[in-house]
């Protein structure tokens, strides 16, 4: 029987255990090849197998066009807010970005370093808990890409659509929503993704990008922020992550093996409606985000008097349920509940709300 607790944290956040034992398994000896992947040349026919089977099974779980590159790349997530603009936007150019929160003010901040950003739209006048309708946003004319987060992940603010923007590239951080609900991909220009949430370890970025889109990066581009060098050299110009990568393949052994992105939808689908449906049926627990736009992935809440956090806290903690608390920005609590958390852990979660509030509320 397992000991390991229920894990609601953010990121880095719950991995299969299945995958956990697996590299447990495969830790000092690797396939009968007497060494760890971890101590093994990125160069080595090994480790190139086992970098191409991790990006088959990630094409294979979303489909993933013929004319997009996949690229395992390092810095996390927010070094492609440098990046994007480093390789899409020209100098004299503009690019939409559209602010739902913490993430894509970042994105926003830091791609003003590089050039002129139209923050197209903000969810600032719905104090972020919704999404404004894109007849509400005010696109530039000749954007060289537009710029979004699928998944606001400290406040919980979800696109449950995809913007249009004809021809203008549609650039989107999946951080924490990637393979979590089914994708098309062919209406991105890309996509990333910090690995830490539903792919692996920290560190890693995956990056998605259609092929028409590299080789604009700006001179000054350094050499290991340029798609298309990472891409004409398999994402290994230089020595990759490998065990991190490594790890994000197991993962994705794993989802092919739980029945896909398919699969994932319903059940988390299950787990947010179990979440949410306790949450709006008690006066004791709130979250103040418009339905259509409440995040699947991340779901903020408050007790009705902050001075029970602590003890809701402490409460959790012994029942093995880690990791509730709110980003310190927003206050209250968070659960996120990735692919890696099981419907048992969101049952256990909700039995402890009702308990907590029978006896506080
Ligand atoms: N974007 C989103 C939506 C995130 O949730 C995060 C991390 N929580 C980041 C970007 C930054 O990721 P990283 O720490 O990998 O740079």
């Amino acid at each position: 029987v397992s000991k390991r607790a229920f894990n609601f944290c953010a990121g880095p956040a719950a991995l299969p255990e299945a995958v956990l034992q697996r590299a447990q398994a495969e830790l000092l000896d690797w396939q009968g090849k007497g060494l760890s992947v971890m101590e093994m040349s990125h160069r080595s026919d090994e480790y190139v197998a086992i970098a191409e089977k991790a990006e088959q099974d990630l094409r294979d779980l979303l489909s993933i066009p013929n004319n997009y590159k996949v690229l395992f790349l390092q810095g996390g997530a927010s070094q492609q807010f440098a990046e994007i603009p480093l390789n899409l936007l020209p100098e004299n150019g503009v690019a939409d970005y559209v602010d739902t929160g913490i993430w894509s003010k970042k994105s926003i901040d830091e791609a003003s370093r590089f050039g002129r950003v139209n923050v197209a739209a903000s969810a600032k006048g719905y104090d972020y808990f919704a999404i404004p309708g894109q007849n509400e946003w005010q696109l530039s004319k000749d954007a060289a890409y537009l710029h979004y987060a699928s998944n606001e992940t400290i406040g919980g603010l979800q696109f449950d659509w995809i913007p249009e923007v004809g021809d203008v590239p549609l650039v989107v951080d999946m951080s924490s929503d990637i393979l979590s609900r089914s994708l098309d991909v062919s209406r991105f220009g890309l996509i990333y993704a910090g690995a830490q949430k539903n792919i692996g370890p920290s560190g890693l970025v995956v990056v998605i990008v259609r092929e028409d889109l590299l080789g604009r990066a700006r001179a000054s581009c350094p050499t290991m922020l340029n798609y298309k060098i990472a891409a004409d050299n398999g994402s290994m110009y230089n020595t990759p992550a490998t065990f991190s990568w490594y790890l994000s393949g197991l993962v994705f052994e794993w989802l092919k093996e739980q029945g896909g992105v398919a699969a994932m939808e319903r059940l988390n689908k299950a787990k947010k409606d179990l979440l949410y449906g306790a949450i709006d049926k008690s006066d004791f627990y709130t979250n103040p985000i418009s339905i259509n736009a409440r995040s699947w992935m991340n779901v903020p809440f408050r007790l009705a008097d902050e001075r029970l956090d602590k003890p809701f806290l402490a409460g959790a903690d012994a029942r093995g349920l880690l990791n509730l608390k709110g980003h310190r920005s927003v206050g209250g609590m968070r659960a996120s509940i990735y692919n890696a958390v099981g419907l048992d852990a969101v049952e256990a979660l909700v039995a402890y709300m009702a308990e907590f509030e029978k006896e506080h509320g």
